[in-house]
């Protein structure tokens, strides 16, 4: 089964500021993993000025909305979800992205609200379990007991 993964988390150069957020596991060596960066994907560039969601809106810190960037990005990632009927994603917390159960409040001031970033939504009501870096062994058992 294939499984989704945000690119950040394998150590691909995709941040913001132009780092990553690998994680290790042994379990995911057995994980058929499908990348994505949504940002990227999306169209924005490396590294980029950060984003975080204000009012349903994606606006960067020098305050451009960059929202129609976030959406291209979270349907190129419906895409592939469909593509490979891929049913689990483990995607990077807190990202106006990826998060999928806090995000930044939109003041750029490290305030963490509940909220899903905007590809981690789309991907929730299409059906798609979506974890975080945190969950591993909650995305493992649904994976694996499947
Ligand atoms: Fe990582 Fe997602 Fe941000 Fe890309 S959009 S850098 S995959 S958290």
């Amino acid at each position: 089964m294939k499984v989704l993964i945000s690119a950040c988390l394998m150590g691909e150069n995709v941040r913001y500021d132009g780092g990553h957020n690998r994680i290790y596991h042994d379990r995911l060596k057995e994980l058929d993993l499908v990348f994505c960066c949504p940002e990227v994907d999306g169209g924005l560039p490396t590294p980029r000025i950060p984003s975080e969601i204000y009012h349903d809106r994606v606006m960067n810190q020098e305050e451009k909305d960059n929202s129609k960037y976030f959406e291209k990005g979270a349907s190129i990632a419906l895409s592939l979800v469909k593509e490979y009927d891929i049913k689990v994603a483990i995607m990077k917390a807190k990202s106006p992205s990826c998060g999928n159960e806090m995000i930044y409040d939109g003041t750029f001031t490290k305030t963490l609200k509940k909220g899903e970033g905007i590809t981690a939504s789309l991907l929730r009501k299409e059906g798609v379990k979506v974890f975080n870096e945190y969950q591993l062994e909650e995305a493992f058992a649904c994976i694996f007991d499947k």
